[in-house]
């Protein structure tokens, strides 16, 4: 849900890992560039072409990949303002926020659905923006594994310690000051940092590892986890890679970390730490925002004082319909006039009375569709069968392959109800719709 505040209900916290922070962009990411430059350089590790113009044209920001099939983009072309706009214009505006539509060459073997993509992007964006702020050595060579393109030879892993940093960052109290072990954490110009605490169920963190976990393996750090020995570090600088020399013949280590740095000891004790800590056992789930029978009767009142507009029917309908069959958005968005059409056959209709239709669902990840019985209900405000009967009689709804509850419907003058060709075919946006809720019900 969009929060209009920080969750803290402080705005532009410096120590926040959010893209609009400001302090990002004054004091942080224009130093990433060179540091990052510097870190490859020392490790003898090639950044692409491409990272590099990013990066000058940037300012150092991470490159976020927004997936065509995620909902956030699919929410964010068909929204009120951008929905008369070409989309072409719309993904300019996104790349001037550091967005690029398309899939993640991050993950582009993995052929996840593009909200899983799209969510794991947004993890790791927050890793870059806390490595920026650390702005260490370790810290920029552990933001090459973050780039857009794999280096060349294979980046090393994310430091173990500076990540055990980073959740405590997500973790510890608000406005706190970040420690590891004890021992503070400071920013690129040595001000002791703070905490951010983002995160209030361990939970949340399975995306975070998720995302690591996945980047690590397919930029080739699979095996077991390695720190860095420094010793082995500073040789290896400061020679080439041919004459480098380890420390000593008896050492383990490489001259930066390696390996799938989601299975090292500690941070897996630290994990566990967090799962048996005070906090996470005092957290209490919030409870979904429910609707009430009281709520749905005053969004009845509400349209009804509006004319019953076209518009309005089509929301109604649509919550109605989802509360019938115990739907979530996924499962009402998409609806085409087909999956009404093709379960005819299963539709009961006795002496020109309809006794009840069926239609098909296919739920966010479902693989088939489950078809459900629709019955008139007792009491006529509530039922979806009644309001859906009025609504396809007064909505003309176009052949088998439109959109059931498209984004735009014509209906003020009461006569021409027909649709703009394109909009027929675009699903009504999830923020429209949540808007609409709140405006008639007052909660959320
Ligand atoms: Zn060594």
């Amino acid at each position: 849900m969009p929060r209009a505040k920080s969750k803290h209900g402080i705005d532009n916290y410096k120590w926040s890992t959010h893209n609009n922070n400001p302090y990002l962009r004054t004091l942080f990411w224009p130093k990433v560039k060179k540091g990052i430059t510097q870190a490859a350089k020392d490790l003898k590790i090639k950044i692409s072409d491409r990272d590099i113009k990013w990066l000058d044209e940037f300012n150092g920001q991470y490159c976020k990949f927004v997936p065509k099939d995620c909902r956030t983009y699919t929410d964010h072309i068909s929204n009120k303002q951008n929905r008369l706009i070409p989309e072409q214009l719309v993904i300019s505006e996104m790349r001037k926020m550091g967005c690029i539509v398309g899939n993640s060459p991050r993950y582009s073997l993995s052929n996840k659905p593009g909200n899983t993509d799209f969510n794991y992007e947004t993890q790791l964006r927050t890793l870059w923006n806390f490595l920026a702020m650390v702005g260490s050595k370790i810290a920029y060579s552990s933001m090459l594994i973050l780039l857009i393109e794999k280096t060349i030879p294979p980046p090393p892993a994310v430091d173990s310690s500076i990540l055990a940093a980073c959740i405590n960052h997500k973790w510890s109290k608000f406005d706190t000051p970040l420690t590891v072990n004890g021992n503070p954490i400071h920013d690129l110009n040595n001000n002791p940092m703070r905490c951010k605490e983002s995160l209030s169920s361990p939970e949340a963190f399975n995306n975070f590892w998720a995302a690591l976990s996945n980047l690590h393996m397919l930029r080739g750090n699979e095996g077991n986890y390695l720190n860095q020995c420094s010793e082995c570090n500073k040789n290896y600088t400061k020679h080439s890679r041919k004459r480098y020399k380890k420390c000593n013949v008896s050492c383990i280590l490489h001259p930066y970390p390696t390996g799938l740095v989601t299975r090292n000891v500690l941070l897996s004790k630290l994990r566990k730490d967090i799962s048996s800590s005070t906090k996470a056992k005092s957290h209490v789930k919030i409870q979904r925002d429910a609707l009430f029978p009281q709520d749905i009767l005053k969004i009845h009142e509400n349209i009804e004082k509006n004319n019953f507009i076209l518009e309005d029917l089509r929301n109604y309908v649509m919550i109605l319909l989802s509360l019938d069959a115990g739907l979530r958005y996924d499962g009402c968005q998409n609806k085409t006039v087909s999956n009404f059409n093709n379960h005819a056959k299963l539709w009961k209709i006795k002496d020109d009375r309809i006794i009840h239709l069926a239609h098909s669902v296919i739920e966010k990840k479902d693989s088939k569709a489950y078809t459900y019985k629709l019955h008139f209900k007792e009491i006529p405000k509530l039922c979806a069968l009644r309001h859906l009967l009025v609504y396809v009689h007064c909505a003309k709804l176009g052949n088998n392959d439109s959109q059931f509850f498209p984004t735009n419907i014509q209906s003020s003058d009461g006569n021409d109800k027909s649709f703009d060709a394109e909009e027929m075919y675009t699903p009504l946006n999830y923020k429209d719709l949540y808007d609409w809720l709140k405006k008639n019900t007052g909660i959320m």
